[in-house]
């Protein structure tokens, strides 16, 4: 089979930030966002350093609330709900994953609906299951994002996603059923994966196992989202099969973090 489409995030990214940057300029404040980190995970720190920085090159404001890794569930209660109700901040960022005493649903669940930019809490996660208007969680928004921009048709079509995390394969089932797609959802009690993803037309690996998805478990001609961090969830003798895919660095990656942006701009405009 001749050489897959690659589904570039890089240049939609820059191109969507680009227009975030210039909605920024437009409005009479600064469009803030407030990151805030629990503990001390180098991951983690770098992620939200990283969004910090992107907010900074745009025109975006950012605050940052870096608190200790034994803070409870309260503690951390009692802050996101300060910045859900300081006028300065337009969108809020709880980066995770939070470390194991935090109640992660509680949490996400004290961010308003409005400055909910990340689209974490319970109320953003039904919003885009109904088809609602509001902020969404911004790795599946972007996944949707650069599909679209690809012109990947989506309605009618069987789509498999590797993982069912609150935060990913959960709310990107919601929004591509949305958009009329049939979807399967799998994760570590499926049983015979490769029978689920050798099925679908688009397959979406969200599992964060590297090279978890194989050339044999891939549909010939699919299109192949790998929302893995570097080196990704799709092995890479699977590209030789697929009609398209994202790479690894430069897919999903900068897609979810230009939505971060985007939706804080939505977010301040709002105000
Ligand atoms: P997560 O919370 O650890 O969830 C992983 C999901 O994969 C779970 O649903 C798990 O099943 C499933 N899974 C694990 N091993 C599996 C296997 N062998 N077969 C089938 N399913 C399996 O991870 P996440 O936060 O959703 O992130 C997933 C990946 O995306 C990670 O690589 C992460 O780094 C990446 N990510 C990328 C971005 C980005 O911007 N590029 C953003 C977020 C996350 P169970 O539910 O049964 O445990």
């Amino acid at each position: 089979m001749s050489s897959p489409i690659v589904l570039s995030g890089i240049e939609l990214a820059a191109e969507l930030n680009a227009a975030t940057a210039a909605r920024a300029a437009a409005l009479p404040f600064t469009p803030t966002l407030a990151t805030v980190l629990v503990g001390d995970d180098p991951g983690s720190t770098k992620y939200v350093q990283m969004k910090q920085r992107r907010c900074r090159e745009h025109g975006l404001g950012s605050r940052h609330v870096h608190l200790p890794a034994d803070t409870s569930t309260a503690e951390l209660v009692a802050v996101l709900i300060e910045l859900g109700a300081d006028p300065a901040v337009h969108g809020i960022l709880l980066q995770h994953p939070l470390p194991s005493q935090i109640d992660e649903r509680a949490a996400f669940d004290a961010i308003p609906l409005l400055k909910d930019v990340d689209g974490t809490s319970s109320a953003a996660f039904a919003a885009a299951a109904l088809g609602q208007p509001g902020h969404r969680s911004c790795t599946p928004a972007g996944i949707i994002r650069l599909l679209d921009h690809y012109d990947v048709e989506l309605a009618g079509v069987d789509v498999t996603i590797v993982g069912r995390s609150a935060i990913l394969g959960k709310p990107l089932a919601a929004m591509l059923t949305a958009r009329d797609a049939t979807v399967t959802v799998c994760h570590s009690r499926t049983r015979d994966l490769a029978a689920h993803t050798r099925r679908a037309e688009i397959l979406v690996a969200a599992a964060g196992r590297p090279g978890l998805i194989t050339a044999e478990m891939v549909r010939p001609g699919a299109v192949v989202v790998d929302a893995g961090f570097t080196p990704g969830d799709v092995a890479p003798d699977a590209a030789e099969v697929a009609s398209a895919i994202t790479p690894v660095p430069g897919g999903v990656g900068p897609m979810t973090v230009a939505m971060l942006l985007s939706q804080t701009v939505d977010a301040a405009e709002a105000v």
